[in-house]
Parts: C-alpha cells; sequence; structure tokens
C-alpha cells in the first residue's frame, strides 16, 4: 500500500482478496503496510488490485518465502542497533564468551572486544545444552552481568532467547534477540520475537535448509519486525572431523535471494578454534555482513564451548585481517 493509505483502503484491498477467492496476512511494517496474498492470482485480478485506491504495487512473489524475499524490498535491509549498522558497509563484529560467568569475566570479555575494534558484545545467559547435566547458564544473572560489561563501553548486547515466558524480561536487558539453532523452528518464539521491538539474530538450524531458515525468517516479519538478521552456523553434515560443516554457500546464496543480513558465526561452524579464523575470513570475503565469534580470557577454563574460544589477542590478530579482507570486497571494519 502507499504510504498514504488508509484503514478503508487496506480493508477495500482485503475484501478484494476475499471476493478473488484467495486469503491474506496485513503485515503493518514501518515503512509501509503490505497485504500479503497466497495461491496463484491470476493477472487480470492482479490488474484489478492494481486499479484500488492507494494500491502502491502489485508484485507477483515466486518463492515460497515472500517478505523475506529479494523481490518484496529493493536494497537491503540495515539493521539499526544503537551506533551498529549491520547490512551497510560497515562490517559488524560481535564478540563475547559463549556464557556469561562471573562479573570479571564478562569485564574482561567486553574489554577484549572493544580493544579488537569490536562493535557489538554476544554472551549467552540462557544456554540450550544437548545434556541436562551441563552448565545451563546464569540466566538473569548472567544477562545482568553482560549489560554492566555491555554499558560500559557502550555495545550493543546479543543474547539467546529460549523460552516465550522470558521475552518481557529480556527485553529490560539485551538490545538483540538471538534465536539459537535449536529453536530454529520454534515457531511459537519465532512469533513472539517477531511482536518485539528489538531486533532478533536468526540462526540457521542444526540441519535446516536455506529454505526453512527463511521460511523462519517469515515468521518473524509476517509479526511486523522488519530488523532480522540471518545466521550461518555451519550445518549437521556427514563430517565429523570438524563440530560443524561451514555452508560458505549459503552467504553469497542468501545475499542473492534475500534482502535481510547475514552475520557469519565461524565459531560454531568449526568448533575449533585453530579453523575459526580462516573460516572467518572467507565468510567476509564471500559477502557477509559480519561475524559472530566466541571469545573468552582464559578459553580452557571456559564451561561451555572453551575448544572454539578465541582469546582476546587472538580477536585482535583476526580483527586485523578481516579489516584487510573487507577492503577488498568493499566493506570496512572501523
Ligand atoms: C551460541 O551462540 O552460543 C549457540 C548456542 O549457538 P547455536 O545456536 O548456533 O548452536
Ligand atoms: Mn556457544
Amino acid at each position: 500500500m502507499k504510504q498514504s493509505a488508509t484503514d478503508e483502503d487496506v480493508e477495500r484491498v482485503k475484501a478484494k482478496v476475499v471476493e478473488q477467492g484467495h486469503e491474506h496476512i496485513v503485515i503493518y511494517g514501518v515503512e509501509r503496510t503490505v497485504v500479503a496474498v497466497s495461491g496463484k492470482v491470476i493477472e487480470d485480478n492482479r490488474a484489478i488490485m492494481r486499479l484500488l485506491d492507494n494500491v502502491h504495487e502489485v508484485i507477483p512473489v515466486g518463492r515460497p518465502y515472500k517478505l523475506a524475499s529479494r523481490s518484496f524490498k529493493e536494497g537491503n535491509t540495515e539493521v539499526k542497533i544503537k551506533d551498529l549498522v549491520v547490512g551497510g558497509k560497515e562490517l559488524a563484529f560481535i564478540a563475547g564468551p559463549d556464557s556469561a560467568e562471573y562479573r570479571e569475566q564478562t569485564l574482561e570479555t567486553a574489554e577484549g572486544v572493544v580493544a579488537s575494534g569490536g562493535n557489538g558484545l554476544r554472551g549467552g545467559a540462557f544456554k540450550p545444552r544437548t545434556s541436562p547435566y551441563s552448565f545451563q547458564g546464569l540466566g538473569e544473572e548472567g544477562l545482568i552481568m553482560l549489560r554492566e560489561a555491555a554499558d560500559i563501553h557502550n555495545l550493543p548486547l546479543f543474547s539467546e532467547i529460549m523460552d516465550v515466558q522470558h521475552l518481557e524480561m529480556m527485553e529490560k536487558y539485551v538490545d538483540v534477540l538471538q534465536i539459537g539453532a535449536r529453536n530454529m523452528q520454534n515457531f511459537k518464539l519465532l512469533e513472539a520475537v517477531g511482536e518485539s521491538h528489538l531486533p532478533v539474530l536468526l540462526k540457521r538450524g542444526l540441519s535446516a535448509t536455506l529454505e526453512e531458515l527463511l521460511l523462519a525468517s517469515e515468521y518473524i516479519l509476517a509479526r511486523g519486525n522488519e530488523n532480522v538478521m540471518l545466521c550461518e552456523r555451519g550445518i549437521r553434515t556427514y563430517e565429523n572431523a570438524t563440530r560443524n560443516t561451514f555452508d560458505i554457500n549459503a552467504i553469497p546464496y542468501l545475499k542473492m535471494n534475500t534482502h535481510l543480513p547475514i552475520i557469519a558465526d565461524p565459531s560454531h561452524a568449526t568448533g575449533d578454534r585453530t579453523l575459526v579464523e580462516s573460516v572467518a575470513l572467507a565468510a567476509i570475503a564471500a559477502g557477509a555482513d559480519g561475524l559472530l565469534i566466541e571469545i573468552h580470557p582464559r578459553p580452557d577454563e571456559a564451561l561451555c564451548d572453551g575448544p572454539q574460544a578465541l582469546t582476546p589477542d587472538e580477536l585482535k590478530v583476526l580483527s586485523r585481517k578481516v579489516s584487510d579482507i573487507a577492503k577488498v570486497v568493499g566493506r570496512s571494519l572501523n
């Protein structure tokens, strides 16, 4: 609909859709209202739609995902989180511990992020662990530590939400809601974050196809939250030499097919700190909009994901190399 469209104009379009034998979902976005119509609409009916008052355009979208697709939106979505813009020329360089463990650890880690020119802090407080006997995260106490560490350096904070019931509480502490790989198809959770005012980082499921990832993003977009970032964090394949297999193809494929920004997570993709740097550089060369990297001041003592954590010093080395590669592909870091 045009920006000037009134509620009556939208109602008129909805009535016409029903009259033509289709169903609709109305998405009230910040920039515009969209009436999404399901099923194949013949050209004659599309022509009728175009003539209705305040209809801006009628576009057929051939893919099962609509709002996420490039045909839906011109240009790239830029997600603004405090001073960080994800999806523009500047790369996002988000780092932090797998989990908040104790105050000094989160403070030291945040200092390490800033020392490397990082522009976002990550850290888990609610941890999706394969075993119920493993460290499950500190919960709200962890969020308090992470928030303090983020505030000292004015960094936006990314943290995973695992439960719809935590949404209101998490909104008090975090700047970005992360949906973890294990929850990529937790549709109730996707709908809930779709109603939030906070941006969402949606990670690819353990064995999810790119179409499934994009359809998961569609759940969030369809609830009116336009600030969605996708994350390639490796998928499960028959290869077991590394924790996961990083799907480098995903980056150019997603860039071509969606306007949403793509962040690469070489830490979970490899599970091995000796491989993180190479995969991070490859992701930036392939066109990723940023990186999500796990670090720990003492990786050998980490309560979760220590083998893949870089030290703050190693992060510094990586950031210099990322900055070099960024220039080659027309991007920048700082
Ligand atoms: C994490 O970011 O710490 C995490 C649990 O990631 P993933 O959901 O990709 O496994
Ligand atoms: Mn982790």
